[in-house]
């Protein structure tokens, strides 16, 4: 691993997110397959994406953070992920490098 690396996986920790892998299509969390070519994933928004752990409750999440975002790649993925039953949050809280990206973090909907 990379210390780059090292460190993004320390800073995620420090928010509660243990990194389980580098899969970052969200489809997944809600038992849907990656759809290679064709599938939502591939937006140019799925920047340093990876899956991880919740250490407080052990849910999966997926975390995808990017440095900024065009509305209409923002609606298009929003869209996607509530049809396949995903809850989206956006939050400032990034690991990857805190202060210029952010974080589009997926999750199966309870
Ligand atoms: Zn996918």
């Amino acid at each position: 691993m990379t210390a780059a690396g090292a460190e993004h996986r320390s800073r995620a920790l420090e928010l509660g997110l243990q990194q389980t892998s580098t899969g970052s299509c969200p489809r997944r969390l809600a038992g849907l397959p990656h759809r290679a070519g064709s599938c939502w994933c591939e937006s140019r928004l799925n920047d340093h994406g990876r899956r991880y752990r919740c250490t407080r409750d052990g849910r999966p999440v997926i975390l995808w953070e990017p440095y900024s975002a065009g509305g209409e790649d923002l609606a298009d993925v929003l869209a996607s992920a509530t049809a396949d039953g995903l809850q989206v949050t956006v939050t400032g809280a990034s690991p990857w490098y805190p202060g210029n990206t952010f974080v589009i973090a997926f999750e199966a909907a309870s």
